[in-house]
């Protein structure tokens, strides 16, 4: 890393101090907050391999779903599909003493109108170009592959494709959208 020819000043994402930047890649002020930076990144990323595996556990075909089945496929907190519930937006049924199962449908229709990110997208493995140029809607998805809007939404929740809201269309990449398609049928 090489040092910058001049000096930088940044805001530490961490405390929020303004702090002289040594090199361009430099987004902490300390060691301190560089360290508690890369623990909490650690966290998040054992957090969203859990949310991740039970996301993926949830068969398609099941419609009643558990809250940390929600919480875990739409990436909203527990607080919110409570809240949900008790305004009415959730139909819930009570299986039991403190067992709350929820309409996986009417989620989809719920959260999927709403600009929100996937649980998980990988950088890790591609860059993906979210143009929409390059990426189908769901209702394209739907005509395409000749599957009902609410399943192609389960899909994409539970194989982690990547989604950009514009306006009231939803775009999902015709790459991976192709891909996953060509692996499902
Ligand atoms: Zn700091």
């Amino acid at each position: 890393m090489s040092k910058a020819k001049f000096e930088i000043k940044r805001k530490c994402e961490i405390c929020g101090k303004i702090f002289m930047a040594a090199t361009l890649e430099s987004r902490y002020c300390s060691r301190r907050c560089t360290n508690i930076a890369y623990k909490r990144r650690k966290v998040e990323k054992a957090e969203q391999e859990r949310l991740q595996k039970i996301a993926e556990s949830v068969p398609d075909a099941r419609d009643y779903i558990t809250v940390p089945e929600a919480v875990a496929m739409f990436n909203v907190s527990r607080g919110t599909i409570y809240r949900l519930i008790r305004e009415g937006s959730i139909a819930a049924i009570n299986v039991g003493q403190r067992l709350t199962r929820i309409s996986k449908s009417t989620c989809i229709a719920l959260f999927s109108s709403r600009n929100f990110t996937p649980p998980k997208v990988d950088l890790g493995d591609g860059i993906y170009n979210m143009n929409p140029d390059h990426c189908y809607t769901i209702g394209e998805i739907s005509k395409k592959f000749d599957i009902d809007d609410s399943t192609v939404w389960a899909h994409i929740r539970k194989y982690s494709i990547p989604t950009r809201q514009i306006g009231n269309y939803v775009y999902a990449p015709k790459s991976e959208i192709d891909k996953l398609y060509s692996i499902l049928s």
